[in-house]
């Protein structure tokens, strides 16, 4: 290998991000790029365009980049959105609906969490009710596709719930944006978080929020912090076309442009979703040939992430059963539901049928505890 290669990845990443990314996104970060130069900032207006034209065609939208992972969007979405005297309901089923209701309580923002259990998604009427019954509610937050287990939140229908009741609704879209067909005005969505590393498969640094315009234009001096001022963060990257306010992870956004282009090789959001619902299918039809069982039934499965029941055999032990797929070049991912015992796999990232059917196979080699003097 010469100075300029970059080495072969030892394995292939099934997980919800980092993900497994392509070559030559990979390979146009090999070079330097001022941050205040203007042929940086036309790729920062470039992304920030393509984004908001892949979250909707409706005008009135704009995108705001942000340094950091998912969370930082989130929490630069909820801390900048939500006023001193509104109050934020958290639909939660997961760690993830369950992180929004930490970053409210962190900041002093006052909220209320709905559970709706790990297993089931928000119950619709319960949420109606306690719209009606707390009129202190200003913002309602949901998760999409809550990747705790990999399932598919009814945002078009809390969507409608939350804006036939005048609230404002901000939606985590971090695991599905990109890789699920989403329109944010038709769901109602006024806030619409994603990162680099998910479904546009780019690689780690920056979350970016999509916003309803004249929402955003009432935050102005409402963020409880200075760098995850969102109101700032945009006003700077519209007044200065494209400059973010401190150091920009550049070479994640060359990269992340790259990633845009791939995507619209590809065929776009509903190519890549055709994708990922081919490799989900394999995953599960192969998995459920050799006995392991889906968490949750079919009709509220995405195609991010499927969670699994660990074998119920005293033998089985995950980190065995990892460390052997990841011999055979499969990274997997531990499960994350409070009161069972599962694992996941993701069927994100640049990861095809072939290489699912490839999975299967080093699966098969793998169950140990089904196999005698292993
Ligand atoms: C990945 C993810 C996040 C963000 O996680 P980070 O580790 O901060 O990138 C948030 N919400 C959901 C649903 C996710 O899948």
């Amino acid at each position: 290998m010469n100075s300029t290669e970059s080495p072969p990845n030892p394995y292939l990443l099934l997980t919800p991000g980092p993900l497994t990314t392509t070559a030559s996104v990979k390979a146009v970060m090999m070079r330097d790029w001022c941050t205040w130069d203007e042929d940086y900032h036309r790729l920062v207006q470039a992304v920030r365009r393509d984004l908001t034209e892949l979250a909707t065609a409706e005008p009135g939208f704009t995108t705001v980049l942000m340094q950091g992972s998912g969370t930082f969007g989130v929490e630069a979405a909820l801390t900048t959105a939500v006023p001193r005297e509104g109050k934020l309901l958290v639909l939660a089923n997961g760690a993830y609906g369950r992180r929004m209701a930490q970053i409210a309580e962190r900041a002093g923002i006052p909220f209320r969490a709905l559970e709706s259990g790990e297993t089931a998604p928000p119950d619709i009427d319960r949420v109606s009710a306690a719209l009606q019954a707390e009129a202190a509610i200003t913002h309602v937050a949901v998760v999409h596709c809550e990747t705790t287990t990999g399932m598919l939140n009814p945002v078009e229908d809390i969507g409608r719930a939350v804006k036939s009741s005048g609230r404002v609704f901000i939606v985590d879209a971090m695991s599905s944006f990109g890789g699920i067909p989403l329109d944010a005005a038709a769901i109602g969505a006024d806030y619409l978080v994603s990162s680099a590393n998910k479904c546009i498969q780019g690689v780690p640094g920056f979350s970016f929020v999509v916003a309803r315009r004249q929402e955003l234009e009432r935050t102005k001096g409402r963020a409880r912090s200075l760098s995850l001022d969102l109101y700032d963060q945009w006003r700077t990257m519209e007044d200065r076309h494209g400059k973010w306010r401190f150091t920009s992870p550049t070479h994640v956004v060359r990269a992340f442009y790259q990633a845009l282009q791939e995507l619209a090789a590809e065929g776009g959001v509903a190519a890549r979703h055709a994708r990922y619902r081919q490799n989900r299918d394999a995953l599960v039809a192969g998995m459920q040939a050799m006995g392991f069982a889906p968490l949750l039934p079919p009709a509220w499965r995405s195609p991010i992430i499927t969670a699994f029941h660990s074998p119920a055999e005293p033998a089985y032990d995950f980190k065995r059963f990892y460390g052997r797929l990841k011999k055979q070049g499969f990274v997997i991912y531990p499960g994350n539901v409070t009161q069972l015992d599962t694992f996941r796999i993701g069927t994100i990232g640049d990861v095809h049928p072939a290489d699912i059917e490839r999975l299967l196979t080093a699966v098969a080699a793998s169950m140990f505890w089904r196999q005698r003097g292993t």
